[in-house]
C-alpha cells in the first residue's frame, strides 16, 4: 500500500494534513451521525434530528456554521477511494494538539460499527498513518486513545 496519492510523507515545512484531491460526498451522510455540532446541541454518535429519510439534510440552507465548514479528509483527498465514510465507517479529521502544537490526525468510530476499522485496507492506512506522523487518535463517542508509532491500535 502506498500513501503517496493520497498524504504525502510529513516534513517540518508541511501542513500535516494538505488538501489535495476533491471527492464528492455523495450519498454519505455519516458526519451528520458520528460528530458533534454544539450549536444544535446534537451529541457524537447519535443521527442528527434534521436528516431527512433520503439522507439529505431538512435545514440545508440554514444549516449551522460547523455543518457548513465541516470537510472530513477523505472528502480533501486523503486515504484510498475505498474509505468513504459511509462505507469505511470511520470518519479522518484533523486533530488539534494541546497547547498550540502541531495539528494531529484523528479518526472517529461510527458506534454502531465500532470494529470497521479492523477491515484490512483500512486498518493498513490507519497504521501507516500513525507510523508516518508518529502518533494518531481514535475516538469512539466519547471514548478517545491515542496510539504512538508501532503501537498497536485498540477500539477505544
Ligand atoms: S463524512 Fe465526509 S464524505 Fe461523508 S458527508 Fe461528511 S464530509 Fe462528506
Ligand atoms: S444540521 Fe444538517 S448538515 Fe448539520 S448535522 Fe444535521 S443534517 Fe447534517
Amino acid at each position: 500500500m502506498s500513501l503517496t496519492a493520497e498524504m504525502p510523507a510529513r516534513d517540518a515545512d508541511a501542513p500535516a494534513t494538505p488538501a489535495l484531491a476533491t471527492r464528492e460526498c455523495g450519498s454519505c451522510t455519516l458526519c451528520c451521525k458520528t460528530m458533534s455540532v454544539w450549536e444544535i446541541d446534537k451529541p457524537n454518535g447519535v443521527w442528527c434530528r434534521h436528516v431527512k429519510s433520503n439522507r439529505m439534510c431538512a435545514i440545508y440552507e440554514t444549516r449551522p456554521q460547523s455543518c457548513r465548514s465541516f470537510d472530513c479528509l477523505w472528502l480533501r483527498g486523503v486515504g484510498p477511494e475505498g474509505m468513504r465514510p459511509d462505507k469505511s465507517r470511520v470518519i479522518m479529521v484533523e486533530a488539534e494538539e494541546k497547547e498550540g502544537g502541531p495539528k494531529g490526525f484523528a479518526v472517529v468510530l461510527d458506534p454502531t460499527r465500532p470494529l470497521a476499522w479492523q477491515e484490512p485496507t483500512v486498518r493498513a492506512f490507519l497504521e501507516t498513518v500513525r507510523d508516518r506522523y508518529g502518533v494518531i487518535g481514535m475516538a469512539l463517542g466519547t471514548r478517545k486513545r491515542v496510539f504512538h508509532a508501532g503501537q498497536p491500535l485498540q477500539t477505544p
